[in-house]
This record gives C-alpha cells, sequence and structure tokens, in this order.
C-alpha cells in the first residue's frame, strides 16, 4: 500500500484525505480483514509503530499498531473511554511526515474501547509507548497530525522543513524511528 504524504499544499487531494474525518465500518467483512493485514504489512514494511486507515487512503475509522515490545493489533471503530491526567511528553515522528519530528505532550495511561479484525469487542487499558501510539493513530481518524499539537512557530518550522524535503525526494529516507518508529 502507498502511504499518503502531506503536501501542504492547498489543493492537495492527499492533504485534503489526511485532513479528513474517518467514517465508522458498519460491517467488519473479509474485505475489512484483508484491509487490516494489508495495514500490518505496510507499517511492518517502513518500520512504523502503528497506522491509520486515512494514511493509506481508506477514510475508515480502523488503525493498527505494533508498539516496541508489543504484538500487532487492530482497532476498528476505536473509542477512547479515558485519559489519565498525568500527561508526559515525547518525541513524536509519523510515516506520513518524513523527517519531522516533535516533542507532544499526551496523557501517560488510556482505556480504549474498539472491534479487532474478527469483529470481537475488547476494552484495553495501555500506558507508555502503546498508549502514545494508541492516541497518535486516533488523531488521524479526526484529521489531526501531530504537527497540530505544537505551537504555531515550531509547526510552521516543521512545515518548511516538510517541503524543503519533498524538493528533494532523493534525500528522503525511509522515515519511521521516533524512538522506536513512526506512525
Ligand atoms: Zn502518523
Amino acid at each position: 500500500m502507498n502511504i499518503l504524504i502531506l503536501e501542504n499544499k492547498p489543493d492537495s487531494e492527499q492533504d485534503r484525505v489526511l485532513r479528513q474525518k474517518a467514517k465508522a465500518i458498519k460491517d467488519i467483512n473479509s474485505e475489512i480483514r484483508q484491509l487490516a493485514l494489508a495495514m500490518v504489512d505496510t507499517m511492518h514494511r517502513d518500520r512504523g509503530v502503528g497506522l491509520a486507515g486515512p494514511q493509506v487512503g481508506q477514510l475508515k475509522r480502523i488503525f493498527v499498531t505494533h508498539a516496541e515490545g508489543d504484538e500487532s493489533r487492530v482497532f476498528i471503530n476505536p473509542s477512547i473511554i479515558w485519559t489519565s491526567q498525568n500527561e508526559i511528553n515525547y518525541e513524536e515522528g509519523c510515516l506520513s511526515l518524513p523527517g519531522l519530528w516533535a516533542d507532544i505532550k499526551r496523557p501517560e495511561s488510556i482505556k480504549i474501547q474498539a472491534w479487532n479484525e474478527k469483529g470481537r469487542a475488547f476494552t484495553l487499558e495501555a500506558s507508555g509507548i502503546l498508549a502514545r501510539v494508541i492516541q497518535h493513530e486516533y488523531d488521524h481518524l479526526e484529521g489531526i497530525l501531530f504537527i497540530d499539537r505544537v505551537n504555531e512557530v515550531k509547526r510552521e518550522k516543521l512545515l518548511v522543513k516538510l517541503e524543503k524535503r519533498a524538493a528533494r525526494p532523493e534525500k528522503r529516507k525511509k522515515a519511521a524511528d521516533f524512538g522506536m518508529g513512526a506512525g
């Protein structure tokens, strides 16, 4: 699968998809199972720790994760039902924003409800890296990118860097690796 890269251009179709709110999945059927598997393969191929539907052009409420030391997980129609008061800073990157990194503050622990690719409902309590990746991917379903969570000055600097990199594709090496991979 191709991963959409933010172009930061007003008429960019990729930007439009990355910025749109994803829609709930009505039927967890074989097509959705195949999509989930293809997303896990793409995430591993690009050494990411997470990937969301909009990043592969699917405006569906699905994301996959593979945090370090954890297993691959599929989240369909997820809802974050609790977040800790305690927040921590952590450096994030994103496969749709290659080469950009920034410290982002988010709740340290969360509780999420979702369905897996077999159509089974589950509730998961997560903290640390997994909680971080889940919140980053959940944002993608809302059309939010991590650069939206830094201040205006920092965001402008990051977008200039993104445009410079886009102008020199030969320099763009496989993104990944924020701490332990981009999402
Ligand atoms: Zn991302």
